[in-house]
């Protein structure tokens, strides 16, 4: 777990990769922009890890020295709600994406669960359960003993993925780790984060469902977010005004409970969000 609230971007920032920086650039650079985290995203990454182990492990060792906190984004291709062989094929997918995490010494691998498709929600919820309990047996038995696994909250409605399956899910697997997308979670209820007691009250129904020392360590995504009836739709900068939801609120309520999430930037302008978000808490971290 976090030993204070870590900031950093989800993917290589732009300005890295124009600087022809390597993978094992990566922590250093951050180090020195000031952010102590970084979400490798594997987002398009099939049945097998598609990084060399050798490069993985390596980033492992720089984020060390550099005191850098990793986590992973796993394959969007993952669908643990779909039929036998979709199921199958996720499950494969989502245990690459956690043994490639293990070699860098990765803290979680994020994913997003699956899609309703045609089934009620319960019907969905219980194949995603089953599938999820799966993984991590086949995970322990692998030997990939040390990384959780982090179900996100998602911002579309036709995604599994609602506050209450994410906390259902975690109280029910082993070895999960609680992933709350804040951006995701005001698209999908049409906009329900907008005062500090909105953020405050999200983050006591998560205490009271999983306790203290799961809501103090969150692994959380933070962006603005413009979504329609039927969710996100859209990314957008912390400065956009005309978006929420809006950090400084969530960091009142951070600030207020002293809890120690790691909060991964989304934003378009990754880690200079990143570093505008820390420079937010940081105020309110000294002003309560
Ligand atoms: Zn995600």
């Amino acid at each position: 777990m976090a030993d204070h609230p870590r900031f950093g971007p989800a993917g290589v920032p732009p300005m890295f990769r124009f600087a022809k920086a390597t993978l094992s650039d990566v922590p250093i650079l951050l180090r020195e922009e000031g952010l102590d985290a970084f979400e490798y995203e594997a987002v398009h990454w099939g049945k097998k890890p598609q990084v060399k182990r050798v490069d993985a492990e390596q980033l492992g060792l720089k984020a060390k020295e550099n005191d850098v906190w990793l986590s992973l984004h796993g394959s969007y291709f993952i669908n643990l709600c779909g039929e036998k062989a979709i199921v199958e094929a996720s499950k494969r997918r989502l245990i690459a994406c956690a043994t490639a995490a293990e070699w860098m010494k990765g803290h979680v691998v994020v994913f997003h669960p699956g899609f309703y498709g045609g089934k009620s929600r319960g019907e969905a919820f219980k194949l995603c359960l089953e599938a999820l309990k799966e993984v991590v047996e086949d995970l322990q038995s692998q030997g990939v003993t040390n990384v959780k696994v982090g179900p996100e909250t998602m911002g579309r409605l036709y995604q599994l993925g609602s506050l209450d399956e994410i906390l259902s899910l975690c109280e029910i697997v082993e070895r999960t780790q609680l992933v709350i997308d804040w951006s995701h979670l005001h698209a999908r209820e049409g906009g329900c984060l907008n005062t500090v007691d909105d953020f405050r009250r999200t983050v006591l129904k998560i205490e009271n469902r999983l306790g203290t020392e799961a809501v103090e360590n969150m692994h959380c995504h933070f962006t603005k977010i413009e979504f329609t009836a039927q969710g996100e739709k859209r990314h957008h900068a912390l400065l956009e005004k005309r978006y929420g939801p809006d950090f400084r609120k969530l960091a009142k309520v951070i600030a207020e409970f002293r809890l120690r999430p790691v909060i991964i930037s989304e934003s378009p302008i990754l880690d200079l969000d990143a570093v505008r978000m820390r420079d937010i808490l940081q105020e309110e971290w000294d002003n309560s």
